[in-house]
């Protein structure tokens, strides 16, 4: 007798040899015929019984989310022994523009977080609220920690969306690169602990995972660069410095907006109320809407 229970069962070669005994004596042809009939319709069963459980139990096909410090040994062996060549703002895979050639501004605020990095510019903020101006605010976690209510509020908010920047605001580095005196993260282990875990931070508290990266800094080398699209972030670059780190006056700030052209990301700051980055917003704006120029988030638009 032939037994069937090996069918569904990853023993299916197993049940090749056995059917193979009962067939000895057929003549060797047909028993070829019928062991490659045989394996056919044993791979198109399993094949439909997993797209069956699928559909009647989707969790049977997904897998549950890896631990980050699955993340962690994945990426190190993946990259291990690899040599980044570069470091800067403009590596190759960072997105600088929107891919598209409408009157369209992407305003990018960044909340960095840390001692001088906590506050808020909220003249700023009830501005873009009134005027119904989007933005895409790229958070810090520090920030977070010391503006919870606040970030809840944001995030609720359909003007914005949430874009991550780092756990710790630290320059992108594999090897422990600096950008202006600030220490990037030390290795590929550091890195998906910056991103992951403010990524993290963001979805739980927010309900939605952000898939745009902004580093501290915005420097990066282009392993770090490979390393945030494998962990589902787009590398948001600029195209428009529109605060100098949030050192310019309102009226520079204000010059430097008024010099966009469609597609253009401009980077400013949402976390330094001393700073002339409100007002400079708030100044340029209207002179931009009259320009013909509207504002959008960064996922609104394909980037380039
Ligand atoms: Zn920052």
């Amino acid at each position: 007798m032939t037994d069937y229970r090996y069918i569904f069962s990853s023993q299916a070669p197993m049940f090749v040899v056995v059917l193979r005994h009962n067939v000895q004596r057929i003549d060797g042809t047909v028993r070829a015929l019928i062991s490659v009939g045989i394996c056919s319709v044993i791979t198109v069963l399993t094949a439909l019984l997993a797209s069956i459980l699928s559909v009647v139990s989707p969790g049977f096909a997904a897998s549950p989310p890896p631990s980050v410090e699955n993340l962690k040994q994945h990426a190190i062996s993946r990259y291990a022994g690899v040599v980044p060549a570069v470091w800067g703002e403009s590596v190759s895979g960072v997105r600088t523009r929107l891919d598209t050639d409408r009157k369209v501004i992407a305003l990018t605020l960044d909340a960095c977080g840390g001692t001088a990095g906590k506050g808020v510019d909220m003249h700023l903020v009830e501005f873009l609220i009134r005027q119904k101006i989007p933005a895409t605010l790229f958070i810090n976690g520090r920030w977070i920690d010391a503006n919870i209510e606040l970030f809840r509020q944001l995030a609720a908010n359909p003007l914005f969306e949430i874009a991550n920047h780092g756990i710790r605001h630290k320059p992108a580095s594999t090897t422990g690169r600096s950008a202006y005196g600030i220490a990037g993260t030390r290795n590929v282990g550091e890195l998906v602990d910056e991103i992951e875990l403010n990524a993290r931070k963001i979805e739980a508290i927010s309900g939605v995972r952000p898939t745009l990266y902004r580093s501290g800094t915005a420097y990066y080398d282009e392993i770090a660069v490979q390393i945030a699209h494998d962990l589902g972030h787009e590398v948001a670059g600029y195209s428009l410095l529109g605060d100098a780190g949030a050192t310019w006056s309102a009226a520079q700030v204000k010059a430097a907006l008024l010099k966009a052209v469609p597609g253009d990301i401009a980077l400013l700051h949402m976390n330094h109320p001393e700073a002339g980055t409100g007002a400079g917003i708030i100044a340029a704006v209207p002179e931009l809407q009259r320009r013909g120029f509207q504002f959008v988030k960064m996922s609104d638009f394909l980037l380039k």
